[in-house]
């Protein structure tokens, strides 16, 4: 069954570039994260958002 709810695709967009990544072990963590969940660094970044809009 094909996700066609617009809305739901939204979400699954944002949450997907919406993203900081840890400098030092690459883990995903939140947006609104301070610190990274896995090693409690706090280098992290925004992921690189490649589509524009
Ligand atoms: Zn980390």
């Amino acid at each position: 069954m094909p996700v066609t709810d617009p809305w739901k695709r939204e979400i699954a967009r944002k949450s997907l570039l919406y993203v900081k990544i840890c400098r030092k072990c690459y883990a995903r963590n939140p947006m609104g994260a301070k610190k990274c969940r896995r090693c409690r660094s706090k280098r992290l970044r925004w992921k690189k958002r490649e589509l524009s809009g």
